[in-house]
């Protein structure tokens, strides 16, 4: 089954809204192994939506269309379907009751406005939607399935899934699709590819693929069968394998974050962290307490920028400093040990290096130039990492931020193994 995404809003054509929609779409179709034809965008005017609308039904079996299904007389998507399939526009008891409930749940009058979100094409089906006071739009155009959606991406995800799975179940003549992932840090995407290349081959089921975004590298598997068991069986017995050959390099499941596997590993041993940051100001302890109940385990943070903040709160020498640079192994792991004396916890991270753009010292301190300190009371480790100078001074912090929470999962790993 092939798909087509038509994207609906002045201010998307105009550039002042970056369509995310389409991209998070296209994501999600790739997911379940649905080609996705082309992308369409158009600004909110009747006749463009319509001729959009027969374009992409003319090419794909699934049209997922985003945008313009608001309050308002800028809002033209649902006049501009009606045209396109050549039913008339009617008041649908269905859509209007949940726009009602919507209200009655926030404790707040409905503007008339607000019934016109109700006017749906004849004959087509309404997708509830539970955020938001557009309800989307299921429509049959020649053999093709339409979906209006609206055009506020968390809206749009949220009735994205339930809208688009049941065509999909419906299309493929019963059967399922079962998918899953596998998040890695600290491999790149050519060894995954290697390690797994025969579970990849292109013709077989489950499929297995790799996505890197932002030093991750996730590996996805898509598996189908008869029944939702059998694909589930498929799906499970590939992520199996995948973990096996990829060993610690996995780190989560899903939607799991690397803060949030630091996070368990660090609640299942009872063990406590703090941290020490230079370069990356504050962005690993921002990782860490972005999980929720990150007080178990996250005791403080120090953002140490200049030398003397180096030297008053964590004890770093100045002659240190003055004779390896603030950008060292030594430095990075006098703060490490010192952010450790100073928090009293089990562990302490360290970071410090040369995001850029200014500040490089090629060859020896180029820009990238990272090294992390972990101090344990085993003692103090320092990594250096390269993170290369082709990257922007946010990428070299996110990727600076990143190693560090994976040094700190691999000892947390060899407590588990001891
Ligand atoms: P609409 O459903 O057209 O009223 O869209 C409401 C809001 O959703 C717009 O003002 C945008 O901020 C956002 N939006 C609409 N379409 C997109 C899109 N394709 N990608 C990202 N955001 C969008
Ligand atoms: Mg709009």
């Amino acid at each position: 089954m092939d798909a087509f995404i038509v994207s609906i809003g002045t201010e998307l054509v105009t550039g002042q809204c970056l369509d995310t929609n389409a991209a998070w779409l296209s994501g999600e179709f790739a997911r379940s192994g649905i080609g996705v034809l082309g992308h369409i965008t158009v600004g909110d005017d009747t006749e463009r939506v319509a001729a959009a609308i027969c374009q992409a039904a003319a090419e794909a079996e699934l049209v997922v269309v985003t945008g313009g299904i608001g309050p308002t007389p800028d809002d033209v998507t649902r006049e501009s379907l009606a045209t396109a399939i050549g039913q008339p526009l009617e008041l649908n008891p269905e859509a209007l009751a949940g726009i009602e409930a919507l209200f009655a749940r926030w404790q707040r009058p409905m503007d008339d406005a607000n019934r016109i979100q109700a006017m749906i094409p004849r004959g087509c089906g309404v997708i509830p939607n539970e955020r938001g006071t557009a309800p989307g739009i299921q429509a049959q155009f020649d053999g093709t399935v339409v979906i209006v959606l609206p055009g506020v991406p968390a809206e749009m995800k949220a009735m994205f899934r339930q809208a688009v799975a049941t065509v999909l179940a419906d299309e493929a003549g019963g059967n399922s699709i079962a998918t899953g992932r596998l998040n890695c840090f600290g491999i790149s995407e050519s060894k995954v590819g290697e390690l797994l290349s025969d579970l990849m081959q292109r013709s077989r089921n489950p499929q297995v693929g790799t996505t890197a975004t932002e030093g991750t590298i996730s590996v996805r598997v898509t598996a189908r069968g008869a029944t939702p068991d059998a694909a589930q069986r498929l799906l499970a017995a590939d992520l199996a394998e995948a973990q096996v050959r990829l060993g610690r390099a996995v780190y989560g499941v899903d939607d799991q974050s690397l803060q949030a596997s630091v996070a368990g590993l660090l609640l299942q041993h009872g063990k406590t962290v703090a941290t020490a940051e230079s370069c990356t100001g504050g962005l690993l302890a921002r990782r860490l307490t972005d999980v929720s109940g990150s007080s178990a385990f996250f005791h403080r943070g120090y953002v140490t920028y200049s030398n003397e903040s180096k030297s008053e709160l964590l004890g770093v020498p100045c002659e240190m400093i003055e004779a390896e640079g603030a950008v060292s192994e030594a430095v990075a792991s006098a703060m490490a040990v010192g952010c450790r004396t100073s928090a009293g916890t089990d562990y302490a991270l360290s970071i410090t290096g040369i995001a850029g753009p200014t500040g490089g010292l090629p060859p020896d301190k180029p820009v990238g130039l990272v090294y992390l300190g972990l101090a344990s009371a085993d003692g103090v480790i320092v990594k250096r990492l390269l993170a290369g100078e082709h990257l922007t001074r946010s990428q070299i912090r996110d990727r600076g931020s990143k190693a560090a929470l994976n040094l700190l999962r691999h000892s947390l790993l060899e407590l588990g193994s001891s």
